[in-house]
C-alpha cells in the first residue's frame, strides 16, 4: 500500500459517534435505558433456578451485556472527554455521575453473579454448552467458586474495603502525589514533581542523575517509616483476606487467578528470569564503555547513549507505521488506518490534555480510541506503533461479545509490543546515522530491561515481602530484603548506593494491585519468542499470529497459546525470548 507523505495531520479526535455532546438527549437516553433494563433485569430474579431453561438463561446473560454495552459507551464518552480536556468541568462532573451510576447498577445486579458462582457443577456445565461466545466469561466467574463468601461476608468486605485497604491505598497516593522534589540546575534550585524529575533521571549529565535520584530517596525515605508501615498493612489485609478467609494457596495465587494463568507458568517465568539475569549485567558492562564509565552506578542505567536528536513529521510516522504494518499484512494495516481515518486518534499536544498514551476499546462494535501526546520525537513514532497494535487487537476480536473482546492482562500487550517491534526493524532497515542506530537497540535494552528483569524483581520482592510480614518483619528489615534482591539482579555489574533501599515505597503499583507486574515480563517475553518464531517461520507464522489475537479474551491465555504451539509451562519457551535478547546484546558489542 502507498502513502503519501503527509497525508495525516496532528489533530483532535472526534467522539460524536458515541455521543453528540454532553446535553445531548442521547446521553439522557442512556441512563434512561439503562435504568430500564436494570429495573427488568431484577425482574429475572426469580426465574434463576437450578434448572432453568438454557434460552431463559442465555436470554439473562444477553441483557446483561446490552446494559455493559451501553454503560461502555457512556463510560467511555466520559472518560475519553476528561482525557481529552482534564479541566473540563462538564466531563469532570459526567465522570463522577457515570462513577456512582455505575456503583448503584453493580450492586443492584450482583445477585446474577452470586447465583451463578453457587450454582452446582451439573447445571452450570449444561448452561455453559449452549452459551457460545459467553462461555469463557461465565466459566471465568466461577473460578472464584472456592473463594466466594457468603452474600454477607462478601458485603461487609466490599463496605469494609471502602474505609480499610482502597483508603489507605488512596492515603499512599494522597501522600506521596503532592511530594515535592528539589533540584538544582544550573545553578538554581528548581522544585519537581515526580513527572518532572524523571527527564533528569533519564538525562544525559551524570550529575544530576545522581542527584535526582537521591533527591527522590531522600524524599520517599523521610516517610519511610509510614510508607513502609502502609506496606505492611495492605500485605497483613491481603493476607487476612485472601489466604485465612478466601482460602488461596498463596499471596501470588489470588492474581494468577485473576489473570487465569496456572501458578506453575508463573513460577517457571520467574526462575528462567532469575537465571537470565546475566543477560542484563552483561548489556549493564557494555553501556558503561558506551557512555565512558569503568562502571555503572545504579543512577545510569537509563542513560542515554548518543544523543540523535531526529525529529519526525506527524505524517511521515503514520506513514511509516501504517507501511511498517501493512508489510507484515496488508489486513492489519488497513485495521490501523482505520482509526486515523476514522479520527479516533488524539495526536495533538494540548494544555489540559491528560499525557502519556493509551488505546481504549468500548465496545466490539466500536474502532476504538487512541490519545497520545506527539513530539515529534522517535519515541513518539514508536508510541504511535504500539497503541495502535493494541488498536488492532481489539479490531481483530470484533467478532466476539462484550464480555470476551477485550484479551486478558498476560496477553494485553502482544499486539502492541508486537507492532513495536516491526517498526524497530523497518526503522533499523532504513536508518543510515549510526548514531540513530544506536541509540535505537540500546533504547529497546533499556525498555527491555524495564518491562522483564526489573519487574520479575519487584515480584519477586512482593512474594518475599508478604511472606516476612506474615512473620513480623520490620520496615528495616524490609528494606535489607530490597537490597539483597537489587544485589542479586545487578551482580558485579552495577554499583549500587544505600539510596535504593527506599526504591520500594516508591512503587505503586506493589500497593494498588499486589503482583500485577510480573504481567508485563510475561508480555514482553511472548513477543520476543513469538518475533522470532516469525523471523523462523516467514509466511506461515502469520496465521497463528492472527488467530492468537483474534481471540482476544474469549479463552484462558494458556488455551489461546497452547492452539499456537506455545507451552507457557514450558522453561524452553521462556527461555527462546531470553535468545533473542542475548542476541540483541551480541550485536550491540559488535557495534
Ligand atoms: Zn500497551
Amino acid at each position: 500500500m502507498a502513502y503519501s507523505i503527509s497525508t495525516y495531520l496532528v489533530k483532535k479526535w472526534d467522539l460524536g459517534e458515541l455521543f453528540p455532546g454532553f446535553d445531548s438527549p442521547e446521553l439522557q437516553e442512556a441512563f434512561d435505558n439503562v435504568e430500564e433494563q436494570v429495573a427488568s433485569f431484577e425482574g429475572v430474579r426469580g426465574k434463576l433456578t437450578p434448572d432453568v431453561d438454557s434460552e431463559t438463561f442465555l436470554d439473562v446473560v444477553r441483557a446483561s451485556e446490552e446494559t455493559a454495552r451501553v454503560l461502555n459507551r457512556v463510560y467511555a464518552f466520559a472518560g475519553l472527554s476528561f482525557a481529552a480536556d482534564t479541566q473540563d468541568q462538564n466531563a469532570q462532573s459526567l465522570m463522577g455521575r457515570v462513577q456512582q451510576f455505575v456503583a448503584e447498577i453493580q450492586n443492584r445486579t450482583l445477585f446474577f453473579n452470586l447465583w451463578w458462582k453457587d450454582l452446582d457443577d451439573a447445571n452450570a456445565q449444561r448452561l455453559m454448552g449452549t452459551s457460545g461466545d459467553y462461555r469463557y466469561y461465565l466459566e471465568e466467574i466461577r473460578h472464584f467458586k472456592p473463594h466466594t463468601l457468603s452474600e454477607a461476608e462478601e458485603k461487609v468486605v466490599n463496605l469494609k474495603d471502602v474505609t480499610g485497604s482502597n483508603a489507605l491505598v488512596n492515603l499512599y497516593d494522597a501522600m506521596t502525589n503532592r511530594y515535592v522534589f528539589k533540584l538544582e540546575v544550573n545553578g538554581k534550585v528548581k522544585e519537581l514533581t515526580r513527572a518532572e524529575l524523571q527527564p533528569y533521571i533519564q538525562g544525559s549529565d551524570p550529575d544530576l542523575r545522581a542527584k535526582a535520584y537521591q533527591e527522590l530517596y531522600r524524599v520517599y525515605g523521610e516517610d519511610g517509616l509510614v510508607l513502609g508501615q502502609m506496606y505492611q498493612t495492605r500485605a497483613r489485609d491481603w493476607y487476612n483476606e485472601n489466604i485465612t478467609m478466601r482460602k488461596f494457596s498463596s499471596p501470588m495465587a489470588v492474581r494468577n487467578l485473576a489473570n487465569d494463568v496456572p501458578d506453575e507458568a508463573v513460577n517457571v517465568l520467574m526462575d528462567v528470569t532469575k537465571k537470565n539475569s546475566k543477560i542484563f549485567q552483561r548489556y549493564f558492562k557494555l553501556k558503561a564503555r558506551h557512555i565512558g564509565m569503568e562502571r555503572l552506578r545504579r543512577y545510569d542505567i537509563y542513560a542515554p547513549v548518543a544523543k540523535s536528536d531526529k525529529a519526525f513529521e506527524f505524517g511521515d510516522a503514520a506513514r511509516m507505521v501504517l507501511e511498517s504494518f501493512s508489510a507484515f499484512e496488508p489486513r492489519v494495516g488497513e485495521l490501523a488506518q482505520r482509526v486515523l481515518d476514522e479520527d479516533h486518534l488524539d495526536s495533538e499536544v494540548r494544555k489540559g490534555k491528560q499525557g502519556g498514551a493509551f488505546c481504549a476499546s468500548i465496545n466490539p462494535e466500536n474502532t476504538p480510541y487512541v490519545l497520545m501526546n506527539f513530539t515529534a520525537r522517535a519515541r513518539d513514532v514508536a508510541t504511535l506503533a504500539h497503541e495502535l497494535g493494541h488498536a488492532i487487537h481489539a479490531m481483530l476480536a470484533s467478532h466476539h461479545s462484550t464480555f470476551t473482546f477485550h484479551s486478558s492482562l498476560p496477553l494485553a500487550e502482544t499486539a502492541s509490543t508486537f507492532g513495536e517491534m516491526i517498526l524497530t526493524e523497518k526503522l533499523l532497515a532504513e536508518e543510515t546515522d549510526e548514531a540513530v542506530r544506536r541509540d535505537i537497540l540500546f533504547k529497546q535494552m533499556d525498555d527491555a530491561f524495564a518491562t522483564i528483569l526489573r519487574q520479575i524483581y519487584f515480584a519477586m520482592f512482593e512474594r518475599d515481602a508478604h511472606d516476612m510480614i506474615q512473620k513480623n518483619a520490620s520496615i528495616d528489615e524490609l528494606s535489607a530484603a530490597y537490597m539483597e534482591n537489587l544485589k542479586e539482579q545487578f551482580g558485579d555489574s552495577v554499583e549500587l548506593s544505600d539510596d535504593f533501599k527506599w526504591e520500594w515505597v516508591s512503587i505503586p503499583h506493589i500497593y494498588h494491585t499486589p503482583f500485577y507486574v510480573y504481567a508485563y515480563a510475561f508480555g514482553q517475553l511472548l513477543v520476543f519468542s513469538l518475533y522470532q518464531q516469525y523471523k523462523a517461520e516467514g509466511e506461515s507464522f502469520k496465521p497463528k499470529y492472527i488467530k492468537i489475537l483474534s481471540a482476544g479474551g474469549s479463552e484462558a491465555p494458556e488455551k489461546i497459546l497452547s492452539d499456537a504451539g506455545i507451552d507457557i509451562r514450558s522453561a524452553k519457551f521462556w527461555q527462546g525470548g531470553f535468545d533473542v535478547l542475548s542476541r540483541m546484546v551480541d550485536e550491540l558489542e559488535k557495534l
